[in-house]
């Protein structure tokens, strides 16, 4: 979402006539986008203030914050960071070109309205950058309050995009080359839950019947909103591609109950058999959140189990960190820091055997990559993802890049896959 919020006030500056530069000393404006999801992120974005403070004393760069921390913190956060120029909240992204020439003038601007998220919230992209995947945001914010999260009280309550306006801009995305949408939102299947507008699933065969649009994802899911007509939509529209994220946090029924998450490891566990039996090969990631207060031993084993007996993927896990306002941040029995992290040590060590494992399983598959671009090692590989969201790297000519290509898979590595396209050894390709 943020990397998406990014890209979007990139192309509403470039509209007003700047440029991007890839060396932050160069630039005239800064802007920090920030994320408070984690003690960490927000420990990183104070002590990264600090060093721009001092590139601003040296060349008077314009330094604004946007994001989660400047809609936690609001006009506080010119208290503590007195020499920014200006602060958006998470709603408000649309008016960084007012916020950067307010500045511009020299007058600190500021806007953390939380009703600024309609239709201008939603800009569309111009894909600038000519890539072949796209972001696409259908819902903003999140109902569910998870009792560690602090999403609702920074990105506000959901608010779901008009579905006319979606399918336009994805038309409009597939006409300039985009082959690869991903719907994005806080709880995407939620999408236009209490609305008189389509369901998510008619939205997807919206999208499936859009010409030029080979691929479509979306992120990220929870659980209990992943309806059987959802699921029904896998293997039945030929563009959804079998792949989902679908954060599980804990596999103990007490620690999901004290996290607010409203299943239970079993109800999780129901929807991951529904999910195979509609594609055997569906490929599952996931979040995981370890040292929860209150976690013993036999809830961490439970975590344990659960991943080993669905075999994701990939997951995503963290040890965790109170946030301001959530309800977690007041439970009691809290999990020593290094217990917590040993629990993520063992538990990372078990998910990387897992996912080498299922990565060498491939080998010897034929498999539809998106070409992306040249691979990060060497100009005459090239990289690109299967329909199951893992990267393959491959020899190739730069010809092929955005475009699907088929390729055999011959090696499964920890992070990636190596492969051959057939043409290449005389066979055929698509
Ligand atoms: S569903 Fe996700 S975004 Fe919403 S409160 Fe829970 S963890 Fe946070």
């Amino acid at each position: 979402m943020n990397e998406h919020d990014m890209e979007r006030m990139s192309e509403l500056l470039i509209d007003s006539g700047f440029s991007c530069v890839s060396d932050t000393q160069q630039a005239d404006v800064v802007i920090v986008n920030t994320c408070c999801v984690r003690a960490k992120a927000e420990q990183k974005f104070y002590s990264r203030m600090g060093r721009l403070r001092s590139m601003k004393k040296k060349n008077g760069a314009i330094l604004g914050v946007t994001g989660c921390i400047a809609q936690l913190e609001k006009e506080h956060l010119f208290e503590r960071l007195p020499f920014i120029d200006f602060a958006l909240g998470t709603s408000n992204i649309h008016k960084i070109a007012e916020a950067v020439e307010q500045a511009t003038k020299r007058a600190p601007y500021f806007d953390f309205s939380e009703n600024g998220c309609n239709a201008s919230f939603f800009v569309k992209p111009n894909n600038i950058k000519g890539s072949v995947r796209a972001y696409v945001t259908i819902i903003k914010g999140c109902n569910n309050f998870c009792s560690y999260c602090v999403v609702p009280y920074v990105r506000g309550r959901e608010v779901s995009r008009e579905s006319a306006g979606i399918l336009k801009e994805i038309r409009e995305l597939a006409a300039t080359g985009i082959k690869e949408v991903t719907l994005l939102g806080q709880n995407v299947n939620s999408y236009n839950k209490n609305r008189d507008d389509i369901s998510f699933p008619e939205l997807l065969r919206g999208i499936n019947n859009i010409d030029g649009i080979e691929r479509i994802r979306f992120v990220t899911s929870h659980p209990k909103d992943l309806s059987s007509e959802l699921i029904g939509c896998f293997g039945t529209l030929d563009k959804l591609c079998e792949s989902i994220h679908l954060p599980f946090q804990s596999g103990s029924d007490k620690i999901l109950k004290l996290m607010n998450r409203s299943y239970t490891r079993n109800d999780y566990l129901e929807k991951v058999a529904l999910l195979k039996k509609r594609r055997s090969d569906m490929a599952l990631t996931a979040d995981c959140i370890v040292g929860f207060p209150g976690e013993s031993e036999k809830d961490f084993l439970d975590t344990i189990n659960l991943i080993e007996e669905i075999r994701f993927d990939g997951t995503f896990s963290f040890v965790y960190s109170p946030r301001k306002f959530t309800q977690a941040s007041a439970l009691p029995d809290a999990v020593p820091g290094e217990l917590g992290l040993e629990r993520l040590r063992h538990f990372q060590n078990i998910q990387k055997s897992i996912t080498l494992a299922k990565n060498r399983e491939m080998e010897g598959k034929r498999v539809e990559i998106l070409v992306e671009d040249t691979s990060k090692n060497s100009e005459e590989e090239l990289t690109g993802r299967t329909r199951t969201n893992k990267i393959v790297n491959f020899k190739g000519n730069r010809d092929m890049i955005n475009k699907l290509v088929e390729v055999d898979i011959i090696k499964g590595y920890a992070n990636s896959l190596w492969g051959e396209n057939p043409k290449a050894k005389g066979g055929t390709s698509c």
